[in-house]
């Protein structure tokens, strides 16, 4: 059983329920552990279309609500049966174009764990249905595909995270053209080079439940994916990105079942800073 969710999000950015409203949701869930990952606030010149506020705006408060919540659960832990313990992670858009605001962003905060979340290719959102209209050429699709994992190999090997989140996100928009990107002969091994920098690095890689939730029912990564990451004896970390209290620890034992058909047993969470095996 998965016992941890340590990827979700909540009215600061784009999500539909406040940090209380989350936190009772992985009481029902019956975790064990439950990670707050909101996004980092993005830099200047960067905006997601989605977010309702300015993160620059909406994380201090956000952030005080989560300690606060971080310190009662660790002073009931144990002794209060139904209080998940509470962590404070956060997922970093990572935009190697601007170093000195991820260093900065990430070290603002006592977090727990930071989630590399790459959302952006150069400046294009690829997670926006608008990025993927009939305008866009197969060609320029496929290169996106490999631009994705060339700066994926750069997130993997920064060792700046301890997680790795939803390897193919990419394929959000544009299930079927990633599967036709995939079946190419050079695909495996650029995504290959992503997994081996995180090996180096000891970067957990993130299975999600998220893509369970899409027309495409796939969990993030898909069966290629977590073939190759088995193999390489990469250390995984399991998270619903839930947007909302429903979504909370969704499909965990669907999640799970998938996870041990490659082989894995046990995942990791990181407890300030400090990493922890959980079996599952
Ligand atoms: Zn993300
Ligand atoms: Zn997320």
């Amino acid at each position: 059983m998965i016992c941890a969710d340590v990827h979700n999000h909540t009215i600061a950015s784009h999500g539909l329920a406040t940090v209380s409203e989350m936190f009772a949701a992985a009481r029902a869930r019956n975790l064990a552990w439950y990670g707050f990952s909101e996004h980092s606030p993005l830099p200047p010149g960067y905006s997601c279309p989605l977010y309702k506020g300015d993160l620059a705006v909406t994380f201090p408060a956000y952030a005080a609500e989560v300690m606060a919540l971080r310190e009662q659960s660790a002073s009931h832990a144990g002794n209060r049966p139904g209080w998940p313990r509470v962590l404070m992670g956060m997922e970093l858009d990572w935009l190697p174009v601007n170093m000195p605001w991820m260093r900065d962003v990430i070290s603002h905060y006592p977090f727990d764990y930071i989630i590399g979340g790459l959302h952006f290719v150069g400046d294009v959102p690829v997670g926006s249905p608008r990025c993927w209209g009939p305008e866009v050429e197969r060609a320029e699709r496929f290169a996106r595909y490999d631009a994705y994992y060339e700066i994926m190999r750069g997130l993997a090997a920064s060792g700046m995270v301890d997680v790795v989140a939803h390897p193919d996100f990419i394929k959000v928009c544009c299930y079927d053209d990633f599967q036709s990107w995939l079946a190419l002969p050079g695909s495996t091994d650029r995504i290959a080079a992503v997994l081996e920098a995180m090996r180096a690095t000891d970067t957990a890689m993130e299975v999600s439940s998220a893509g369970l939730r899409k027309p495409f029912q796939e969990p993030y990564p898909g069966p290629a994916i977590m073939r190759l990451a088995a193999d390489l004896g990469l250390t995984i970390s399991f998270g619903s990105d839930a947007h909302n209290t429903e979504d909370t620890g969704s499909h965990f034992g669907e999640l799970a079942a998938y996870a041990a058909s490659y082989g894995f047993t046990r995942s990791r969470i990181c407890v300030g800073r400090e990493r922890r095996v959980l079996d599952f």
